[in-house]
Order: C-alpha cells, then sequence, then structure tokens
C-alpha cells in the first residue's frame, strides 16, 4: 500500500517530497490539468510572458524555514510589491503612507505632523475595533477609509464591511514615512522560472506517481493514509452545508507596450465593478523589456457557485459555526490528515502554507519514530 496526497499545490508538493524522501511511495493527485495549485503560473502561448494564472503572487515571509525551503528549488529575483490605487479619479500609493496621506489632503506634512493629523481623523471612541469598518475609522477616520478600502472591500466581499472581521484590514500597514512596500516582511521576491517551476523540482523525487486532471473521489484504491488539501466540506460531500468562499473571474487585455506602467492597479470606488487591474509582465521586472506586447486582466470578485474554483474563505459567524461542525467530524476519522489553505478553510499565504507543511512534516516524523501510525490530524 501506499499513502495520497490531494492537492499539488504547496502544502502536497512538500509532503509528497517527504514521504518520499523516507522511503514511501505516493500517489500525488490534483484535479486540475497541471502542478502548483493556485500559484500555477505559465508562460502565455501568444505573447511568452510569465502569467500567474489565478492572480498576482508575490512571495513575501519573515519566516526563515520558508525562505530558505523555497530557494533550494529556484532562484528568486528581488522583488517589492509596490501597488498603486485610484480613488475618485486620481492615483494614489498604497499601503497607506505618507505620500497617500500628502497628496490626499494637499499637505506636505513631515511624518510626526500626519501622525498627529491622522489621529484628529481616527475615531478614538472605538476600542478594540470588532469590524472592518470600526478599524478603518478608528485607524485611518473615515475619509481615508471611504476613498481607499469601503467601495473595494464591498466589491471584494459582497458585503458590507461592518460584517466583516477587523482582522482583513489588520494585514495591511499604515506608515507613516514613504515607505510604499505593500509588505512589511524580511523577505520578498519572484521566482525567475515562476512558481510552477519550484513544485516541478519540489517533486523531482523517486517514488511519487503524479497524476493530473483525476479528482479523490474517483480514485479507488486504499492507502495507508491520505493527506487531503482539497476543501474540507467537500471531503464530507458537504453533509453539513457548504462553507462561504469567494471566487474571482478573470477579463483579459491584450496591448501594446505598457499598458498601466505598474504590476497591479487597484480600483477602490465602488461604481467600477473590477477591484484590480494586474499587468503581469511587471510580476517579472527583469525580463519585462523583451517583450513587445502586454498582458493584464482585470479581476471581479463574487460569491463561489458550485462549479467555481473557491478563493477567499469567508469566514463568519455562520462559516464558523459550520467549519466547527468539520473540525469536530475531521478529528474523529481516521486515515486521512487535513492541510493547507482548503483543507483547513484559512486565508493562507503561501510561506504560511509551506511552514504549516513543514510542520506536518516534523510530526510525521515525531509519530513514526515513535512507532505509530497517523492519526486523523487536523493542524489548526
Ligand atoms: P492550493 O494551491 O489551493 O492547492 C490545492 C489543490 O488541491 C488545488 O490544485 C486543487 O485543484 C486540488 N484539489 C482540491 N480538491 C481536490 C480533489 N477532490 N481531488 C483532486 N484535487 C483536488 N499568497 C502569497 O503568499 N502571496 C500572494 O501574493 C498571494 N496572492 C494570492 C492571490 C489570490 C487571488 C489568491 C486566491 C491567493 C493568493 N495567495 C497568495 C495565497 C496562495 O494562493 C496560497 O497560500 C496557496 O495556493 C496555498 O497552497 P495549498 O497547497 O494549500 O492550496
Ligand atoms: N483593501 C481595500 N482596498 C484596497 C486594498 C485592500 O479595501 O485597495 C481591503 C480589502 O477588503 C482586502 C483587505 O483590505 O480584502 C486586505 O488587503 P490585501 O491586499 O491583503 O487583500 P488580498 O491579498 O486578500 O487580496
Amino acid at each position: 500500500m501506499r499513502f495520497c496526497v490531494v492537492g499539488a499545490g504547496f502544502s502536497g508538493a512538500i509532503i509528497a517530497r517527504h514521504l518520499s524522501e523516507k522511503g514511501y511511495r505516493v500517489l500525488l493527485i490534483d484535479e486540475r490539468s497541471h502542478l502548483a495549485g493556485n500559484c500555477h503560473t505559465e508562460r502565455d502561448a501568444k505573447t511568452g510572458i510569465m502569467l500567474h494564472r489565478y492572480g498576482p503572487h508575490i512571495f513575501h515571509t519573515s519566516n526563515l524555514r520558508a525562505w530558505k525551503y523555497v530557494n533550494r528549488f529556484g532562484d528568486f529575483e528581488p522583488y517589492v510589491n509596490r501597488v498603486k490605487a485610484v480613488s475618485g479619479g486620481r492615483v494614489y500609493t498604497l499601503p497607506i503612507n505618507l505620500l497617500t496621506i500628502n497628496q490626499f489632503f494637499g499637505k506636505t506634512f513631515s511624518p510626526r505632523e500626519a501622525y498627529d493629523f491622522i489621529r484628529t481623523k481616527a475615531d478614538q471612541k472605538i476600542f478594540d475595533p470588532d469590524n472592518f469598518e470600526d478599524q478603518a475609522l478608528s485607524m485611518i477616520g473615515p475619509e481615508l477609509y471611504h476613498a481607499f478600502f469601503y467601495g473595494y472591500t464591498r466589491k471584494q466581499w459582497g458585503m458590507d464591511p461592518r460584517e466583516l472581521p477587523a482582522s482583513i484590514l489588520k494585514r495591511l500597514p499604515l506608515r507613516f514615512n514613504y515607505d510604499d512596500n505593500y509588505f512589511s516582511h524580511t523577505y520578498q521576491g519572484m521566482p525567475k522560472d515562476g512558481y510552477t517551476s519550484i513544485i516541478e523540482r519540489i517533486l523531482e523525487i523517486p517514488n511519487v506517481e503524479i497524476r493530473i486532471g483525476t479528482r479523490f473521489e474517483d480514485v479507488e484504491e486504499k492507502f495507508i493514509h491520505v493527506f487531503y488539501t482539497g476543501p474540507l466540506d467537500r471531503y464530507f460531500g458537504f453533509k453539513f452545508g457548504r462553507l462561504g468562499y469567494r471566487t474571482l473571474d478573470f477579463e483579459r487585455i491584450e496591448g501594446e507596450g505598457d499598458y498601466q506602467g505598474a504590476a497591479v492597479i487597484n480600483y477602490c470606488d465602488e461604481q467600477i465593478p473590477y477591484t484590480r487591474i494586474s499587468e503581469h509582465k511587471h510580476f517579472a521586472p527583469w525580463e519585462a523589456d523583451q517583450f513587445s506586447k502586454t498582458v493584464c486582466f482585470r479581476e471581479y470578485s463574487r460569491l463561489c457557485g458550485e462549479e467555481d474554483i473557491p478563493y477567499y474563505p469567508i469566514r463568519l459567524a455562520k462559516e464558523t459555526e459550520l467549519l466547527e461542525c468539520y473540525v469536530a467530524h475531521a478529528r474523529n476519522v481516521r486515515g486521512v490528515s487535513f492541510l493547507g489553505r482548503l483543507g483547513t478553510y484559512r486565508y493562507l499565504d503561501m510561506d504560511v502554507t509551506i511552514a504549516e507543511a513543514l510542520s506536518a512534516c516534523d510530526r510525521i516524523d515525531e509519530i513514526f519514530s515513535a512507532g505509530g501510525t497517523l492519526p486523523a490530524f487536523f493542524i489548526k
């Protein structure tokens, strides 16, 4: 008998490699026609530009173990995510920094002045904000909130920001200097040959049969243990109901030269139906000049239907309750472990996914070296 790993994204590839290194035989399956899950990159057949098929992916982390791990399997080029935002017909820079504040309010504030000014705008009466809107009002005040977050968030999540948790906004920094790096992590970069090449190299190992275009539901073989990185509710046939997700539609735009002069421009006004436009050759600035043509994608967010690809877990109160049902159930099922973004129903960046898969490998080793068999385990 062999192991089965469901899903060939970062989570599944790391587990499959680890099992192979321990001398086990593995079947790795993915229902898509390619490796790398949502991080999949491929050269555009028409232009040769490297495309991030499921939306822009920028690698950023402060986790040295995850950073060292990915660097073993591919070269990373320096890349800093600098996002522009259109609001009320003007272009600004995100995350909110001193340039955004000065441009928006028509000022020439120093860092200290900007800080004091934003404090006068911020709602001091809101302690411990528990929803997105209160978080924004207590952090930056109503003007910046309405200009940059209100409309975009309604489009992205399809609901009023008061219904969303404060944690979504806490992902973004607020800076009183001119640093417009979207992330605050120690390491940031873009794989020179794309993410799929990294996954391919992780999977250059013996004893692993890779079957793409295959649904787990259609595999009849019996396994020692299954590592499942697909949607948790799907594994159980949605028996308690469906966990809510947002999905994305991408509309392709083709052009000559440079379409928008930046990799990502967000559109914050609610009346513009898309959330952002990404121009993919700018994700690879070291080769961008080679291409006379350009390819961009407008991104539209909507509720995920049964046939759609699940992207963003919604995780409101209703979903949290349902999730608890599934987690309780998952803990009692033997022979399968759940991990990854879909298996644990959490919004995970790549580095967290990688760090958690590596921790799962440590746990597998502990269990095997103690002579035990793998229980159903559920990470977080
Ligand atoms: P996935 O990549 O989703 O892989 C799971 C795989 O399982 C899929 O390929 C799926 O086809 C397969 N599968 C599911 N069910 C079955 C089944 N029943 N049978 C067979 N196969 C199945 N992270 C960053 O760090 N930086 C970013 O800039 C960034 N940008 C993002 C932008 C968007 C639009 C999205 C949605 C995510 C972004 N992420 C980003 C997060 C990143 O995509 C995830 O961290 C990563 O893909 C998680 O890897 P995974 O292996 O857990 O899951
Ligand atoms: N957001 C916004 N306007 C922007 C960028 C982000 O309102 O121009 C909000 C939106 O709700 C988003 C959240 O801030 O989901 C977190 O932003 P991030 O860039 O981390 O979003 P993601 O990576 O999920 O696309």
